[in-house]
């Protein structure tokens, strides 16, 4: 019998090629398979009588086999068979297509119990394609939960089943639990093995989800444990120091006196790079809370103390946007400021680099390819990453393998329940950023219908007569969808309402020295309207724009349309959202209701959460987390907070878990496998 390490191949009736086939869904080993859960379950102990079938959907049913399956070959590559099947209640006709194991198998007059979709009404009323599992003459009880694993093609259900039934053979009778037995006490947890056991053949719904509760404790507590280490495995690191001897200058460089929150944000940033430890903080606070000069803060200590600093935005446009922003400021200091894009020409891009590297360049502004195409810094002390979803855990750590040591500084605007963000930035100290610079209005917020569209075009008209600026934001339009404009055509049409007014178009496909070039030039006042797909979502600042309007923003979610009502309001001008699709039912109308009630990030993630799958709201890729297999970041957050309790509790008597050494490894493993993920 194989064990657990050995290759799927040598399951009897698997074989090499086989294994190949199980490679593309990640099972090299038995403990892969062990680690593959299934996707759902059949729950098959619910037997339907067939006079009782009610709607279409999937169905257990209880029946004996009527009549011999008839075969019939449609074309090359598709068999039909047929029978009919009866119970006390009635009977059912029932279709295979392809599927010459299932029909092999059954015998007239025999009982099974099948299980698929029932479809049609009436006469055309049938069972399409069901498995059938023959039931024992005496059995009472012969449903069971059947698990549904992830497949691919070639492989079927059963090689699956197969394959997973050897690995639970393999399992040792001591296999070892990274879950102390104290916690599992505690949470009522399954223990590993009983839970690997439910998880793969579970008796009751029941045992499903007792596995998956138990199974996501342990996720999320490996994840605790990880970040919590990296945390302080960093707090013993050496870090540069920085004085705060310029920071006075600073503050008194800045056009404006800054808030309360963000003097907070900047001592505390301060008193970071002056404790001798690496700095690793995030800054949250909402769209317009002004976490751009706190970030600035950080650059400008930096340069001041003779060291580098890397200011990294996720897009080319904000980069350049942030360079402007900057430059001014940092040139008061006698801090030179260069930026660096994909989108220079060779030589500007030679001069910035050569810069760079004699460290001329003080402040450098970028996109996150300043770090991860080996620019190469003369003394590069300081990192900032704007907008931090997209700069993950994986990528942090990348850059204390630098060599050097330099503070980092992640800013996100991406509001999000408190539990969640102990997790997602585990590792990090938070600043928050609750208070927005003053003279700042609420920004008006109107959800409204097509029948609306002659007022808002004259309305748009109206702000731009009173010196506003005016965003239009478009949805991408994806091929096919032909009840969408996309941006070009709407400002043709837009132009055509509005002749007199000077319109520009911004759109992805464009080249980026063009966006740049657009962007640049409405932020200079040249043009009066900006018909934009999404990507001007991300900290686009022109404060003289005033307002928003959205097509279709029943397309995006409530926390993309907050990200895009914050790209105005940002002025002393009254500023105005309004979104089109309060016509495209009542769903639409209600969520975009929830954005004309509050304009508080908070409360609108939590009803976007609430609305939402979890999954659209963190995509793995967006929070850069080694990737959950069970966990559910948005609906498992109770069990989140107790995971992340034990975790610190554990670590506070055993820093480097070496009373745990099964932990230890699993904790490892787990963030080795995001190692290779997280990059590509
Ligand atoms: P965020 O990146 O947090 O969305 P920004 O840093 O882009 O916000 O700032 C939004 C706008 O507010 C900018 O135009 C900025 O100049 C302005 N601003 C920032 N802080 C203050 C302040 N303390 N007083 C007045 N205006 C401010
Ligand atoms: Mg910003």
């Amino acid at each position: 019998m194989p064990a657990l390490d050995d290759s799927v191949q040598f399951v009897k009736g698997i074989g090499p090629k086989k294994a190949k086939l199980f490679e593309k869904l990640h099972i090299r080993t038995l403990r892969d398979a062990l680690e593959t859960y299934p996707r759902d379950y059949e729950d098959r102990t619910v037997l339907t009588r067939i006079a009782d079938l009610g709607a279409e959907d999937k169905y257990a049913i209880r029946a004996v086999v009527g009549t011999e399956p008839k075969v019939s070959r449609i074309r090359k590559g598709l068999t039909l068979a047929k029978c009919t099947i009866f119970d006390e209640s009635g009977s059912l006709p029932v279709t295979w297509f392809n599927a010459p194991y299932v029909v092999a198998q059954l015998r007239v007059g025999q009982e099974y119990v099948f299980y698929g979709r029932v479809q049609g009404w009436g006469r055309g009323r049938q069972l399409v394609s069901p498995q059938a599992e023959k039931v024992a003459p005496d059995a009472d009880a012969p449903g069971r939960i059947v698990p549904v694993y992830p497949l691919t093609a070639g492989l079927h259900q059963r090689d699956l089943v197969h394959v997973t039934d050897a690995a639970l053979a393999a399992v040792p009778g001591d296999w070892p639990d990274p879950l102390p037995a104290v916690l599992r006490a505690k949470y009522r947890l399954l223990d590993a093995a009983d839970a690997l056991a439910a998880i793969h053949r579970p008796q009751s719904t029941d045992e499903v989800a007792a596995a998956r509760r138990r199974m996501v404790f342990e996720e999320l507590f490996l994840l605790c444990c990880g970040l919590q280490q990296l945390k302080e495995r960093r707090k013993a690191d050496t870090g540069i120091v920085f004085s705060d001897a310029g920071l006075s200058d600073y503050l008194a460089a800045l056009p404006f006196s800054p808030t309360g929150a963000q003097r907070r944000a900047i001592d505390e940033i301060a008193a970071d790079c002056a404790s001798g430890r690496p700095m690793n903080r995030l800054v949250q606070g909402d769209v317009g809370s002004g976490k751009t000069v706190v970030a600035a803060a950080l650059c400008a200590l930096a340069a001041q103390n003779g060291w580098q600093a890397a200011f990294m935005a996720p897009t080319e446009i904000l980069a350049s946007q942030h360079a402007e922003t900057l430059a001014p400021l940092l040139d008061k200091l006698g801090i030179s400021c260069t930026l660096l894009t994909g989108s220079m020409t060779a030589a500007q891009k030679r001069s910035a680099l050569a810069a760079i590297e004699t460290g001329a360049a003080q402040v450098v502004v970028g996109t996150h390819a300043l770090i991860q195409q080996g620019v190469t810094f003369h003394r590069l002390g300081a990192v900032v990453a704007d907008e931090q979803h997209r700069f993950g855990v994986a990528q942090r750590a990348a850059l204390s393998a630098k060599g050097e040591t330099p503070h980092v500084l992640v800013m996100s605007a991406t509001p999000i329940p408190r539990t969640l963000a102990l997790i997602l930035y585990g590792d990090l100290d938070v600043s928050v950023l609750d208070e927005v610079p003053p003279g700042r209005s609420p920004v008006k917020t109107y959800a409204v219908g097509e029948s609306m569209r002659k007022r808002i075009t004259a309305f748009i008209d109206k702000q731009v007569e009173a010196g506003g600026q005016v965003y239009v934001v478009c949805p991408l339009v994806e091929e096919g969808e032909t009840d969408l404009k996309s941006a070009e055509q709407h400002a043709k049409d837009l132009q055509a309402a509005l002749p007199h007014r000077r319109i520009a178009v911004l759109h992805g496909r464009m080249k980026n020295a063009d966006k740049e070039q657009v962007m640049h030039d409405f932020a200079a006042g040249q043009y009066d309207i900006l018909v934009a797909t999404t990507v001007i979502e991300v900290g686009v600042d022109v404060p003289n724009a005033n307002l928003m309007v959205v097509e279709d923003a029943d397309r995006f979610g409530l926390s993309q349309l907050h990200q895009l009502r914050g790209r105005v309001g940002r002025g002393a001008r009254q500023s105005y959202c309004v979104f089109f699709g309060a016509d495209k039912g009542q769903t639409a109308r209600e969520r975009l209701k929830i954005l004309c009630r509050t304009g508080d990030g908070f409360e609108v993630a939590r009803a976007d959460l609430a609305q939402r799958g979890p999954g659209d709201f963190f995509g793995r890729r967006q929070h850069g987390l080694p990737a959950l297999h069970v966990a559910d970041l948005a609906s498992d957050l109770a069990l989140m907070q107790h995971a992340r309790e034990e975790a610190e509790a554990i670590l506070q008597h055993d820093p480097t878990l070496d009373g745990y050494p099964e932990l230890r490894e699993r904790v490892q493993r787990m963030f080795e496998e995001r190692d290779d993920e997280a990059f590509n």
